[in-house]
């Protein structure tokens, strides 16, 4: 009956709520450790020019290969660091790495690849990020251009410290990206202040694509808004041909996407730069 129906899902409610929390304590004091134990690794999704299929550079993306729970993604574990502030160490780690992998490919031949890196705004909230940033940039002995800083819309909840520390980190030469746009609550107007190289079309809108009624003209207003104000568009989460045709006769030309190509791991990347050349 109902009520017994009831008390189940309600008794079922506080089973999975705890099973949710020790599974985010076990998850916590695994990713304490995870950097040291080397499990953390990044895969790197291409950004194409869409009309020469030229790479443009990478996104690093990061993977915590778990010993006993297997692959772990970000989505799993990005906001659990972000309310502890394991986000911060973890944060630093990427960007060397990243930095690094870039090195190491241009060593082997395959030319100066600009990688991006996803920052959280708990990082940006460091005091020392930007002075962090600058320092393993120049420990790693890169072009500071080379590395690109992908940022969402959030960070305009304060909008002084950020555009702050926005033109610190312009100041150094490291690009920078305005992620998952039109996801958030700012205006493009309100983002042609800040020093922004690119700004990133959130999936949600490129999957609207080719839709020639409203909403495919949203994104269409976006990428001439974006043009008018001086940022380089870049659509991501492109999962079929037609979407690159729309694209490309908007005057979108650099994208990303299963379509293109899903993250790959360091090797592969390698592989996918030596096919090109
Ligand atoms: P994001 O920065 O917007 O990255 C794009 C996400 O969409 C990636 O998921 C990527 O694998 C996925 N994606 C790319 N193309 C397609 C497509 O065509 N179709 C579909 N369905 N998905 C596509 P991933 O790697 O799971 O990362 C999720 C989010 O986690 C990222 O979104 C980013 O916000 C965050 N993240 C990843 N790595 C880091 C990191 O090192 N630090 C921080 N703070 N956040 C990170
Ligand atoms: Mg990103
Ligand atoms: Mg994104
Ligand atoms: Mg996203």
């Amino acid at each position: 009956n109902a009520k017994a129906q009831g008390k189940n899902t309600f008794q079922f409610y506080y089973a999975e709520l705890d099973k949710g929390t020790s599974r985010k304590m076990e998850l916590d004091n695994a990713l304490r450790k995870a950097i040291e134990l080397n499990q953390l690794f990044l895969c790197y999704q291409p950004k194409i020019h869409l009309e020469t299929g030229e790479v443009l550079g990478v996104e690093a993306l990061l993977r915590w290969d778990h010993p006993s729970l297997g692959l772990i993604y970000p989505d799993e574990f990005i906001s659990l660091a972000e309310e502890t502030g394991l986000i911060v160490p973890i944060g630093q780690w990427v960007i060397q790495r990243a930095l690094e992998q870039s090195k190491d490919w241009e060593e082997k031949g395959l030319g100066k690849i600009n990688v991006a890196v996803n920052i959280s705004v708990r990082q940006m909230q460091d005091d020392s990020f930007v002075n962090t940033v600058e320092q393993i940039v120049e420990d790693v002995g890169m072009e500071p251009s080379r590395l690109e800083l992908e940022i969402t819309e959030s960070i305009m909840q304060d909008p002084e410290r950020s555009v702050a520390i926005l033109h610190k980190l312009k100041a150094l030469n490291i690009m920078l990206a305005i992620d998952d746009f039109g996801t958030g609550y700012s205006s493009l107007s309100k983002l042609r202040y800040l020093p922004i190289d690119h700004i990133k079309i959130d999936k949600s809108f490129v999957d609207d694509i080719p839709d020639f009624t409203e909403r495919g003209s949203i994104v269409k207003a976006i990428i001439e808004m974006g043009k008018s104000l001086n940022f380089t568009i870049i659509a991501e989460g492109i999962e079929k041909e037609e979407q690159i045709a729309f694209l490309v006769e908007n005057s979108c030309i650099i994208g990303q996407g299963y379509h293109l190509s899903v993250p790959l791991t360091a090797e592969q990347i390698e592989l996918f730069l030596k096919k090109q050349m």
